[in-house]
């Protein structure tokens, strides 16, 4: 597997409605393949690669990261923003961010109260949204002329390698997912299932972009391929994990959006035993992913999650494990190359 190239897509910046860049990269990618693309009305990037077999699947991974937007520039030029998407505002103060103007990209931080001059009953309590801003070191004046109300914001964060075989960076979610779609492309050259590769935008804001997309292919069955939350930390208990760094790939059972069938649950879970691949079953009470667009359009499609454990998600410090990435691409390769028994 080509990390570098996973490095390369979680820098790239694209909140979720403004994907453009990511969706430049990865339509060079496809076209280095060999493949055509193309970009529909909501931005979705869509490609087709042919198979031996009259069965087609689609494939889809969401372009887009959270992030925030901004809402005011007071007289001092400090920026009020919203988030977009589902960001814990624990995890935004001290942050450096990127501010996308029309004049370029502007580096700021995000500040509030200093402790030393908070009340009692402040201290140690987390900062609510209203409370956090971001400071560009621009007076009100330079601030109104640069930025402008609905400019978008990014996480800033490089790429970084933790012990063994973890790694940290912003945007795993979901660039992890649209790594592994464009690197099982790269490694089956010819797949007995025809794949609709899709590269959907706006899924942190609720799946806006894949059903869309969905709707104008034809295809037998549909793996969304995502980075999932994993919460296998000393504050929870092991029942409550739902997926662990580096026990595999997860296979989506049920979530708040999707319940697999279990004609596509068993065919998954015998694919991976039989290839030896390494997989968990994800059982998620909360949360969704495009699978849940994806499953609801035409008529049906049968639909399943195939998740990238990850921790801290929707941070900048996103961790992941590469043995979970490989058993992710490991098992789409395995599904392009043997197909699905319920298929045929
Ligand atoms: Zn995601």
């Amino acid at each position: 597997m080509d990390i570098s190239n996973l490095e390369k897509l979680t820098q790239l910046d694209g909140v979720s409605g403004r994907e453009d860049a990511v969706r430049g990269e990865i339509e060079a990618q496809l076209q280095a393949l060999g493949l055509q693309t193309r970009t529909d009305a909501l931005g979705n990037l869509i490609s087709y690669k042919d198979g031996t077999g009259p069965h087609k699947i689609i494939l889809c991974a969401h372009m887009d990261e959270v992030g925030l937007m901004v809402k005011y520039i007071s007289s001092a030029g400090f920026l009020s923003f919203i988030t977009v998407g589902g960001i814990d505002p624990r995890t935004l103060l001290a942050q450096r961010v990127t501010v996308h103007t029309s004049s370029g990209p502007v580096t700021g931080v995000i500040g509030t109260k200093p402790a030393h001059i908070t009340q009692e009953t402040e201290r140690g309590k987390a900062v609510p949204l209203s409370d956090l801003f971001i400071d560009i070191g621009m007076d009100g004046e330079e601030a109104a002329q640069i930025v402008s109300p609905g400019d978008f914001v990014t996480l800033q964060r490089p790429f970084a390698r933790l012990g063994g075989s973890r790694l940290c960076s912003k945007a795993f979610d979901d660039r992890v997912g649209c790594f592994c779609i464009l690197e099982a492309l790269k490694r089956v050259k010819k797949p007995l299932l025809g794949v609709h590769a899709v590269f959907s935008v706006q899924e942190e804001v609720g799946l806006r972009g894949a059903g869309t997309a969905a709707f104008g292919l034809q295809a037998d069955a549909a793996f969304a391929v995502d980075a999932t939350g994993a919460a296998d930390i000393p504050l929870c208990r092991p029942q409550d994990y739902l997926v662990c760094l580096g026990g595999g790939v997860g296979v989506s059972a049920i979530d708040a959006a999707t319940i697999t069938p279990k004609w596509m649950l068993d065919d998954i879970i015998s694919l991976c035993r039989a290839e030896n691949i390494r997989y968990q079953v994800r059982i998620a009470p909360r949360g969704g992913n495009d699978a849940g667009a994806i499953h609801r359009s035409r008529t049906g499609i049968a639909s399943c999650a195939l998740s990238i454990p990850t921790r801290n998600i929707h941070s900048n410090v996103e961790v992941t494990d590469i043995n979970d990435i490989r058993a992710a691409v490991d098992l789409l390769c395995a599904v392009l190359e043997k197909g699905l028994r319920g298929l045929k």
